[in-house]
C-alpha cells in the first residue's frame, strides 16, 4: 500500500514531516468518502491513492460507493450533462427517482464519522440526513458547475445547502450557497503507472507496440474523442505546422466503444485525417496507462486544444513529464499553463500552429518551459500536496465549528 514516505524523493523529507505534523492533531478523525464508482473516472482514481495516504498519516478514512440502479445512473449522467450546460430534459420523475435511490442508500452512512464527504452530485441526496448527524458534511464538486441547468441546480441546491461547506476545483466554479467554501484542484500521482519514470528500453518497446515511428518529432494530444477537445482543430493546426517543420501528429484516446458520441467523433477524426501517413490516430484501451505515459514522455510538444475543460489532467500529466505544452486557456488549464512560463497558451488553429512551430524550432525554450511546468506540478498538483490541502481543509473545518 502506498505510503507518504514513498514521495520523499519528490517533495523532500522536510515536507513529508511537515505534512505528518499538520496531520497529527487529526489523529483518529474518521473521514467517510462517498462517491458513485469504485473504478473509472477521476474521482475513483484520486480516492484510490488518497485514502491509503490519509490512513498513513493517522486519520481513519473510509470509502463507500453509492449503490445505484442503471436508471439512477442514466439520470445522473443526464444531470452531469446538464451541469455542462447541455440542453437536456430534466423532469420531476428524475428527481423522484434520485430521492428514492438516495434514501435506499441511507444505510451507507457511518453514524460515527467525524466528516462525511460527498463527491459530486450522485451521492448528494444523502445530505437529507445531515440534520440527524453530528459530523461535518462537505460536498466536493469535481466538475465545472458554471453553466449548470437552473432547474437542476434549484433541486440539488437543497441538498448542498444542508452541508457545512463545499469544495471546488477553481475559484470561478464557486456557487453561492451561503456556506463555507474551499478550493482544491485535483492532483496526479507521480508514482502511478501513468506517470512513473520509464527507462529507454521500456519506452522503445511500448512505441514499437504502438507502431509509432521515431523518425520525426511528435506532436501529441491525449484525450477522449470528444468535440470539446477539438481533435479536428488539432489536425488543422498540425497541417499548418508540418508545412514549416517536419513532424508527426499522434491523437490518442479511448473509451469510444461504450460511448456512441465518442465513436462518431472518432469516425469524423478519421475522415479528417483521410489516411494521412503523418497522422496517427490511436484508439487506446481504458487500461493503457503505460502507453499514455510513454506517448506523453516522447512528445516534442503536447497539445491540449480544448474548447472547454474542467481541470485538464492530461495537461498536468504532460507537464509532470517535463513536456512543453501548447494549450487553450480554458478552465483549469489557465492555472497550469502560464503563458510564456510553463507553456504557451493558444486557442485558434493558426495560433496553436504558430506556438507549436515556436516550440519545435526552439528546443531550449521548450525545455525550459517543460522544466518550469514540471516544477509547477511538483509544487501544486501531486497527490502528497493534495493530501496536505485535505488536512488543512479538515483542520479548518473543525476549528471553525468548535
Ligand atoms: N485518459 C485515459 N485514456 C484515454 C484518454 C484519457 O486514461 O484514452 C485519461 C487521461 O490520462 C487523464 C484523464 O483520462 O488522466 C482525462 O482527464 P482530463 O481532466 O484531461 O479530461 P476529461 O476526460 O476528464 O474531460
Amino acid at each position: 500500500m502506498v505510503k507518504l514516505d514513498d514521495y520523499e524523493r519528490i517533495i523532500g523529507r522536510e515536507r513529508v514531516e511537515a505534512i505528518r505534523e499538520l496531520a497529527a492533531p487529526l489523529e483518529g478523525v474518521a473521514v467517510q468518502h462517498i462517491n458513485s464508482a469504485a473504478v473509472g473516472g477521476g474521482v475513483a482514481e484520486i480516492l484510490k491513492r488518497l485514502v491509503p495516504l490519509m490512513e498513513d498519516v493517522g486519520l481513519v478514512p473510509r470509502w463507500d460507493v453509492l449503490r445505484g440502479t442503471n436508471e439512477f445512473f442514466s439520470i445522473t449522467k443526464t444531470f452531469h450533462n446538464a451541469f455542462h450546460g447541455q440542453p437536456v430534459e430534466i423532469n420531476e420523475w428524475m428527481f423522484e427517482t434520485y430521492r428514492e435511490v438516495s434514501r435506499q442508500n441511507f444505510d451507507l452512512l457511518d453514524a460515527a464519522a467525524d466528516f462525511v464527504i460527498l463527491h459530486d452530485q450522485q451521492p448528494l441526496g444523502l445530505a437529507e440526513l445531515r440534520p440527524d448527524h453530528s459530523g461535518h458534511w462537505v460536498w466536493y464538486c469535481h466538475i465545472d458547475p458554471v453553466d449548470v441547468d437552473r432547474r437542476l441546480w434549484e433541486f440539488l441546491k437543497n441538498y448542498a445547502t444542508r452541508c457545512d461547506g463545499a469544495i471546488y476545483h477553481l475559484y470561478e466554479y464557486v456557487k453561492e450557497l451561503g456556506k463555507r467554501v474551499y478550493v482544491m484542484p485535483p492532483a496526479i500521482d507521480p508514482l502511478s503507472e501513468k506517470n512513473r519514470e520509464v527507462d529507454e528500453e521500456e519506452r522503445r518497446t511500448v512505441l514499437e507496440r504502438l507502431e509509432v515511428p521515431g523518425d520525426l518529432p511528435l506532436v501529441v494530444q491525449v484525450s477522449r474523442f470528444d468535440r470539446l477537445k477539438d481533435p479536428m482543430g488539432v489536425i488543422r493546426s498540425f497541417r499548418m505546422v508540418r508545412e514549416q517543420v517536419p513532424c508527426r501528429l499522434v491523437l490518442a484516446g479511448g473509451g469510444a466503444g461504450d460511448d456512441p458520441e465518442g465513436s462518431q467523433v472518432l469516425e469524423e477524426v478519421r475522415q479528417e485525417a483521410d489516411g494521412d501517413p503523418g497522422i496517427m490516430i490511436l484508439e487506446l484501451s481504458p487500461t493503457a496507462d503505460l502507453e499514455i505515459n510513454v506517448l506523453q514522455r516522447t512528445a516534442a510538444v503536447v497539445v491540449q486544444k480544448s474548447v472547454r475543460e474542467g481541470f485538464g489532467l492530461t495537461v498536468t500529466e504532460a507537464m509532470w513529464k517535463g513536456r512543453p505544452l501548447v494549450a487553450a486557456p480554458v478552465g483549469g488549464i489557465r492555472i497550469q499553463v502560464l503563458h510564456e512560463e510553463t507553456g504557451l497558451a493558444a486557442s485558434g488553429d493558426e495560433a496553436v500552429a504558430g506556438a507549436v512551430v515556436r516550440m519545435l524550432r526552439n528546443p531550449e525554450l521548450a525545455a525550459s518551459m517543460g522544466r518550469a511546468g514540471r516544477e509547477m506540478v511538483r509544487r501544486n498538483f501531486i497527490i502528497p500536496v493534495y493530501l496536505e490541502r485535505w488536512i488543512g481543509m479538515l483542520a479548518a473545518e473543525r476549528r471553525l465549528t468548535c
